[in-house]
């Protein structure tokens, strides 16, 4: 590394600043994803970036990739041991908790968007700072709210405009369910012990649930015959996916079942399901990649400190992954405007007075870029060009005294004198 290398400042591996367009493309989908959120009954929340860390051992699990790998964890100088939320859900719980909203109306509908951490390994696609917009829905057990986090997901989905999207779901059951297929998994994997790769061995141990995601392509084809979570359902839980399929059917949301999709995440119960969607890589090839994941977590509220169970399911689709999906090029934000005219002033008492002018036209919305730290009519012109900007007001010293402007057609490059009191009036004339 070079002298100059050293003191250039750079951002942190995996963290990236988000600037002019792109930046519009994270709001448009934010506000894309409100309206829908919205519209089916959510309400806002915001939750702080850091909790104390037990939220997410407890909540999260201490055995997933997401805490025991890719927490960021930071002991404060007052000695507290804080984690900077890796997802939503479970600071949303604790939210719930600490507020009492169990003595509210239920199920609490709310929705959420911001930033999350995991010190992953970045890749197209996986940052180690990305944001998710994430919708929760509290103090329900019922099928038909698990089925309305779905569709709500494929209505915003849908609104992006993202094409060739699919939903794949899975039922994991409940206690019951889920204590025996554990059992029915680990006792078929102990069988294939030795031929394992480490981590699975590690798993068996401490998550078998996760020994499904093992991308190692040695234990890739024990999958195929492993024991199935559907299998070991009880009535109830098989009740309650049927359900929530039957709901899915009649909403017209197709789906796949994936029998072997667990997630990464320790919480979760009976319906588990994630948002698949095809993106181009660096060489523009497609693949395929998940936008989208969620399920319920009846137990989690428990494992937090709640006394009693509370039912609930949720979402989070990821806004970065989203961004990368064909359909979603021309997403705007709504203050996205294209600015109508470039405002350029030749000397001291024109830039004096512009900034009146300036006001007037903010009031009128009337969008415009200028440069008042520019002073040459050739550079102001030629950004103007640059910019593909319709028109160019040019406001010198003599129109300066005379209380008029020059407005510069900039395609075809007429000009007319307008009075600066007639000039709004003026503007929104033309097209
Ligand atoms: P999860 O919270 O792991 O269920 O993830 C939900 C969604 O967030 C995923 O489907 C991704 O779209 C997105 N996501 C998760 N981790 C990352 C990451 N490291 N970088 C970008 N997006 C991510």
């Amino acid at each position: 590394m070079t002298k100059l290398e050293k003191l250039i400042p750079q951002t942190v591996k995996g963290f990236r600043d988000i600037i002019g367009d792109e930046y519009y493309r994270f709001q448009g989908v934010f506000e894309k994803a409100q309206e829908v959120a919205v519209y089916y009954g959510f309400s806002p929340i915001e939750i702080p970036m850091l909790e104390h860390v037990s939220i997410f051992e407890r909540g999260v699990g201490a055995n997933t990739d997401v805490v025991e790998k890719e927490l960021y964890n930071l002991k404060t100088k007052g000695g507290d041991n804080l984690a900077m939320r890796p997802e939503a859900t479970a600071g949303i719980m604790r939210a719930y908790i600490e507020n009492g909203w169990q003595s509210l109306p239920q199920p609490i509908m709310v929705y959420t968007y911001g930033p999350m951490f995991r010190h992953d390994k970045p890749q197209r696609g996986r940052y180690r700072e990305f944001r998710q917009f994430d919708l929760e829905m509290i103090g329900s057990e019922k099928p038909i709210a698990d089925a309305m986090i779905i569709i709500t997901s494929v209505a915003i989905l849908e609104d992006l405009g993202i094409k060739k999207v699919t939903l794949k779901i899975n039922s994991i059951g409940d206690k019951d369910s889920r204590n025996k297929y554990l059992k029915e998994l680990t006792n078929y994997y102990k069988k294939l012990q030795p031929k394992l790769c480490a981590n699975c061995k590690e798993r068996l141990k401490t998550s078998p649930l996760r020994l499904l995601d093992c991308k190692d392509e040695g234990c890739k084809p024990f999958k195929e015959e492993a024991p199935k979570a559907i299998n070991s359902l009880t009535n109830d839980a098989k009740k309650h996916f049927k359900q929530t399929l039957e709901y899915l059917e009649e909403a017209g949301v197709a789906y796949e079942i994936d029998n072997f999709l667990v997630r990464g995440l320790d919480y979760y119960t009976h319906t588990v399901f994630e948002f698949e969607a095809v993106v181009t890589d660096e060489e523009g090839k497609e693949k395929t990649m998940s936008i989208g994941g969620g399920g319920r977590y009846d137990y989690l509220a428990k494992i937090l400190g709640s006394k009693k169970d509370v039912p609930a399911v949720g979402v989070a689709l990821g806004v970065d992954r989203i961004l990368l999906c064909e359909g979603t090029e021309n997403i705007e934000a709504k203050v996205q405007k294209k600015p109508k005219v470039f405002f350029i002033q030749l000397g001291l008492e024109a830039k004096l007075k512009s900034l009146k002018i300036i006001e007037m036209l903010r009031k009128s919305k009337i969008t415009l870029t200028q440069s008042l730290s520019k002073d040459s009519l050739s550079i102001q012109l030629g950004m103007a060009e640059r910019i593909k900007v319709p028109y160019a007001i040019i406001f010198g010293q003599k129109e300066a005294m005379e209380n008029s402007v020059i407005i510069r057609n900039m395609s075809t490059h007429s000009q007319e004198s307008v009075s600066v009191e007639n000039l709004v009036e003026h503007l929104k004339k033309l097209k």
